[in-house]
C-alpha cells in the first residue's frame, strides 16, 4: 500500500478471502466464539476496551467525516483520462463506521478507484481496529479457538498460491511476501519449498509476531517503497496477495518490487478482479469492493501493461485458479450484518441496549439457513459456471527483465 510520506496503515491484507479472507472477510459482527474456553471473559474484556475507546472516537467524529476525504479528483489515477463514471456508492458494510464512499470507473482504461480518496486522517480512522486493536481481538476471538484447524485448512490454499511460480523458479533461494500479515502464507509455502528462506513485510505489528513465532525468517515492518532501498536485488521471488488494492499508489509498490528483485526474479501478484461478473451481479454487496479499504481495483490487462512499462515480462496469468467461491456467502453475510442492529462498537455514541443485542443475535441466528444456501450455491456456481468465467480474482507472474537497473 502506500508510500513513505503516506501515513496510511498497512494493508495487512488478506483479501476477500485468504489471509485476505481471514481478515477482509471477517465482518465486525462475526459471531463471538469462545476464547480460551470463556465467552464471558472475552465479551467482558471487549466491552471494557470498547468503553475506553468510545470517548476517543466521539472526539474524532465531533466534526463530521469531511476531513477523512481528499477533494474528488477529476481524472483517472491510472491513465489520466477525464472520462470517469460512478461505478458504485456504498457505506462501510463490515465495520459500519460512519461515512459514504464512491468508486469511480475510468471509461477509457477500466480502472476502478475510490473517489474522493481517503485523506491520511481517513486512512487512519477507517483502518483502526480492523486488523489490529479491537479487530485483532475480534479475529482472535473468532479464530483463536480453532486456530490450528483454520491454519491447516488455509495452508492448502496458501500452498496453491505459490504454485504459479514453480515452473519458472523451481527452487528460489529467497522469497519476500509483501503485506504478509501473520506470515501464514510463508509458513505454508515453506512446506512446499523447504530450502527457501521466506521473509515477510507488513506495516502492522503482526509481522514482528510472525518472525517471533518462526513463520517468517525475517519480518520487516514499514512501507514497502521505503524499505525497498535497503533490500535491493536481494530476492528471487516477491509475492503480493490481495495487497495492491489497498495501496494509495500501486505504481510505487510495483517499482519497489522491481528494486528488491534480482534480475530475472519473479513477481507474483494476486488481486480482486473488477471485471468479475459477481461485481455487477452483487453490486455493493460484493465483498471485493470492500469500502473504504480497497482504493484501487485494477483490470488484469492494465496491470500486465504497466508491469511491461516498468521492466517486467508477464509469464503467467491465472483467473479461475485464483477464484475463491465465497461471493454469495459473503454478500449475504454483509446483508445480514447491515440488517441486524449494530453490536457494541466504540464509534457508536452509546452502547446498544439489551433488546437491540437480543434482536441482533436473533437476526444472525435466523440467517444461518440463508448463509448455508449461499455457500452451496457458491460451490455449485464454481463447478457449473466455470471458475474462470466467474473468477473474483486473478494472479499474474512477471519476470524482472535482466537488463537495466
Ligand atoms: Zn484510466
Amino acid at each position: 500500500m502506500p508510500d513513505l510520506h503516506d501515513p496510511s496503515p498497512s494493508p495487512s491484507p488478506s483479501a476477500p478471502g485468504d489471509r485476505d479472507s481471514d481478515r477482509d472477510s471477517a465482518p465486525d459482527s462475526a459471531p463471538d466464539s469462545d476464547r480460551d474456553g470463556s465467552r464471558d471473559t472475552y465479551r467482558d474484556s471487549r466491552s471494557r476496551r470498547v468503553a475506553a475507546l468510545r470517548p476517543l472516537y466521539a472526539k474524532e467524529l465531533a466534526g463530521g467525516t469531511g476531513r477523512f476525504f481528499l477533494p474528488r479528483r477529476p481524472d483517472c489515477p491510472w491513465c489520466g483520462s477525464a472520462r470517469l463514471r460512478e461505478r458504485l456508492r456504498t457505506t462501510d458494510l463490515v465495520q459500519r463506521k460512519p461515512g459514504r464512499f464512491v468508486l469511480d470507473e475510468c471509461e477509457d482504461c477500466g480502472h476502478v478507484f475510490q473517489n474522493p480518496r481517503l485523506s491520511p486522517a481517513g486512512l487512519d480512522f477507517y483502518y483502526r481496529d480492523f486488523y489490529d486493536g479491537l479487530g485483532e481481538q475480534r479475529l482472535a476471538g473468532v479464530l483463536g479457538a480453532c486456530n490450528a484447524v483454520v491454519r491447516r485448512v488455509t495452508a492448502a490454499g496458501h500452498r496453491r498460491r505459490a504454485g504459479p511460480v514453480l515452473p519458472f523458479a523451481p527452487a528460489p533461494e529467497r522469497w519476500l511476501d509483501v503485506g504478509t500479515g501473520d506470515g501464514d502464507f510463508c509458513a505454508a509455502a515453506r512446506e512446499l519449498l523447504p530450502a527457501t528462506v521466506f521473509d515477510g513485510l507488513d506495516r502492522s505489528e503482526s509481522v514482528a509476531r510472525a518472525e517471533r513465532d518462526g513463520r517468517v525468517a525475517r519480518g520487516y515492518r514499514g512501507t514497502f517503497p521505503e524499505l525497498a532501498t535497503g533490500l535491493a536485488g536481494r530476492y528471487d521471488v516477491v509475492s503480493m496477495f490481495h495487497y495492491l488494492e489497498h495501496s494509495t499508489d500501486p505504481d510505487r509498490e510495483l517499482a519497489a518490487a522491481r528494486r528488491v528483485l534480482r534480475p530475472g526474479g519473479l513477481l507474483l501478484i494476486e488481486v480482486p478482479d473488477p471485471a468479475s461478473p459477481y461485481g455487477r451481479l452483487l453490486g455493493r454487496w460484493w465483498l471485493p469492493w470492500l469500502q473504504p479499504q480497497h482504493l484501487h481495483l485494477i483490470p488484469a490487462g492494465n496491470l500486465g501493461r504497466r508491469l511491461g512499462d516498468l521492466g517486467f515480462t508477464v509469464v503467467a496469468e491465472q483467473h479461475g485458479e485464483a477464484h475463491l467461491p465465497i461471493d454469495l456467502l459473503a454478500g449475504c453475510w454483509l446483508l445480514v450484518n447491515a440488517i441486524a442492529p449494530p453490536g457494541d462498537v466504540p464509534w457508536l455514541a452509546k452502547p446498544p441496549d439489551r433488546v437491540s443485542l437480543v434482536l441482533r443475535d436473533a437476526v444472525r441466528l435466523g440467517s444461518v439457513p440463508l448463509l448455508a444456501l449461499a455457500c452451496l450455491l457458491d460451490q455449485a456456481a464454481a463447478v457449473c459456471g466455470g471458475r474462470g468465467r466467474l473468477a473474483n480474482a486473478y494472479r499474474i507472474v512477471a519476470r524482472r527483465d535482466p537488463a537495466g537497473g
